[in-house]
C-alpha cells in the first residue's frame, strides 16, 4: 500500500544562513555510491544487478581519478556561459571528448566477469560496435532517452563513462560554478534533466531539497513544496512505502502530473540518489498502480 500526503508550506525547514545553490561533485563522489550499492544489495530482490552496478560505479571512481588527459573549463568559457545564462557544459555545445568510447570498451572488461553468460554475450555485441554506433546511442542518451533505437544494454556503460567525463568537467568549474542555481527543471552546469533529488540533513543545506543532476553528478537547490518543472507549489503530495523504503518518496505535481523520486537524508545520511533510486523501483511500482504520473528523472542504470 502507498500512502500519500500533501505537504504545506508550513512544514518547511527554514536554512540557517545563506543557501547554497550548487553543489559540485566531491572527488568520492562515485566510491560512495558504489559503497551504497553493496550495502543496499544485501537481501535484495535485485541483489546481483546492484552488486554489478557496485562494480560499474568503483570503476567510474578509478576512471575519474586517471580523467586528467580531458580538457578543463577555462575561465573565459565559464565567465561568458555565466553572462549569457547558458549551461557551460551542456552536450549541445560542450562536445564528448573522443576517448569515451575507448573508456567504454575499458569498462565492459573491468566489470563483464560479474554478470551471467547471456549479459557477457551482449557486452560482446556492444564491444564489436563501430564508432558511428556508439555516438549515435550516446545522442540518444543524452538527447532523446525515450527514442526505440537506443539499445537499453548499452546505456548503463555508456552512461557510466559520459557520468564520469561530465563529473570531471563539472568538477573542473570549482570556483566558476554559476551564483544561482535558477531553479530549474535541469541542471545549471549541464542542461540535464535530474536524476532523483536529496533532502539534505545536518549542515548549512540542512532541510533544503536538492535535484541531482543525472550526467555532471551536481546538485542543485530548488525549493521544497515547489514543482520543479511546472513550478506549482498547491498540493504537490508525496508518496511511499513507509514500512520497507522509510527514506524514499515520491513527489507528484496535481497541476502538470510530473513525479519525481525524493530521498531524505534525515531518514538515512548514507543514501544515494542514484544508487537509493535503483534500489526502491517498489515505490515506482506501487505508485503506479495508484496513480497516474509521469517521472521527470532518468537514471542510466534503469533505462
Ligand atoms: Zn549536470
Ligand atoms: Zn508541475
Amino acid at each position: 500500500m502507498t500512502t500519500r500526503s500533501v505537504l504545506q508550506p508550513g512544514q518547511l525547514e527554514a536554512a540557517a544562513g545563506p543557501i547554497v545553490e550548487i553543489h559540485l561533485p566531491a572527488e568520492d563522489v562515485f566510491l560512495r555510491r558504489s559503497r551504497r550499492f553493496e550495502h543496499l544489495a544485501a537481501h535484495h530482490t535485485l541483489q546481483s544487478y546492484l552488486l554489478f552496478l557496485a562494480q560499474v560505479t568503483r570503476w567510474q571512481h578509478n576512471e575519474l581519478q586517471r580523467s586528467t588527459e580531458l580538457p578543463a573549463v577555462d575561465a573565459h568559457t565559464a565567465a561568458q556561459c555565466q553572462k549569457l545564462q547558458i549551461p557551460p557544459l551542456a552536450p549541445t555545445r560542450w562536445p564528448r571528448h573522443p576517448s569515451w568510447c575507448a573508456a567504454v570498451n575499458r569498462l565492459i572488461r573491468a566489470t563483464s566477469r560479474h554478470l551471467p553468460e547471456k549479459g557477457k554475450d551482449a557486452l560482446a555485441m556492444l564491444e564489436a560496435r563501430d564508432t558511428h554506433w556508439m555516438e549515435e546511442q550516446a545522442s540518444f542518451l543524452l538527447h532523446n532517452p525515450e527514442n526505440d533505437s537506443l539499445d537499453p544494454a548499452a546505456a548503463p556503460f555508456i552512461g557510466a563513462v559520459l557520468q564520469v567525463h561530465w563529473t570531471y568537467w563539472a568538477q573542473s568549474l570549482r570556483g566558476m560554478e554559476p551564483a544561482s542555481s535558477g531553479h530549474s527543471a535541469h541542471c545549471p552546469l549541464c542542461g540535464s534533466p535530474p536524476v532523483s533529488a536529496v533532502v539534505h540533513a545536518g549542515g548549512a543545506s540542512s532541510g533544503l531539497r536538492y535535484l541531482q543532476c543525472s550526467l555532471c553528478s551536481s546538485q542543485w537547490h530548488v525549493v521544497r513544496a515547489k514543482c520543479s518543472r511546472c513550478e506549482n507549489t498547491r498540493d504537490i503530495g508525496y508518496y511511499g512505502l513507509e514500512k520497507t523504503h522509510e527514506a524514499v518518496r515520491i513527489e507528484m505535481c496535481p497541476a502538470c502530473r510530473s513525479s519525481l523520486k525524493v530521498l531524505f537524508r534525515k531518514k538515512d545520511a548514507a543514501v544515494d540518489a542514484v544508487a537509493d533510486d535503483v534500489a526502491s523501483l517498489a515505490v515506482d511500482a506501487a505508485m503506479t498502480e495508484t496513480v497516474e504520473h509521469r517521472p521527470i528523472g532518468i537514471n542510466f542504470f534503469m533505462l
